[in-house]
């Protein structure tokens, strides 16, 4: 079941027992390695690879998800969407960038590795054997999206803002 990923512009992934296939039809608008205690909690492991893109990018391929609601370290909550088969997390929807935006866990993807950090967020709980590159940006906690963020990306942010604006 290899599909021609390289080929296309479109970024494949899905879950273990391959019951859930999906695809990110354009790049994302930015990828976080997050360190914070929640993500290493949550994956088991030292840190947390998101791609987040518009839920409208997204399209489910194969198979169907399970939202599961889970705490989330804002307080406001997360959905993650799993397999329901193998209950793999596949991605995570949070309460406060809202349904429109999706954060894709990066080691879902058929090819990972076309996706590395934009950032390293929230570095001040990092693993201490984790060694940070010395040209991509970290943050001890979080950081200003107006900073960081492409124009291209921060332009998608923005007709995202209009159309679904944020309920606080
Ligand atoms: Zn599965
Ligand atoms: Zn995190």
């Amino acid at each position: 079941m290899s599909e021609p990923v390289a080929s296309s512009g479109f970024l494949d992934g899905g879950c273990t027992c391959r019951a859930v296939r999906y695809r990110m039809v354009s790049k994302p608008l930015f990828v976080h390695c997050c360190h914070c205690r929640w993500c290493q909690r949550e994956t088991g492991s030292a840190f947390a690879l998101n791609a987040m893109i518009e839920a409208d990018r997204v399209q489910l391929l194969a198979g169907e998800i399970v939202l599961i609601d889970t705490p989330s370290q804002s307080g406001k909550g997360q959905q993650i969407s799993r397999c329901p088969v193998c209950e793999v997390a596949v991605w995570s929807i949070y309460g406060g960038a809202g349904e429109a935006v999706r954060f894709i866990r990066v080691g879902t993807l058929d090819e990972p590795s076309r996706l590395p950090p934009d950032i390293h967020i929230y570095t001040a709980s990092k693993q201490p054997w984790v060694e940070l590159p010395s040209d991509i940006p970290a943050e001890s906690e979080f950081y200003k999206v107006s900073a960081r963020w492409p124009p291209e990306s921060l332009e998608r942010r923005a007709a995202l803002l209009e159309k679904f604006p944020r309920r606080r």
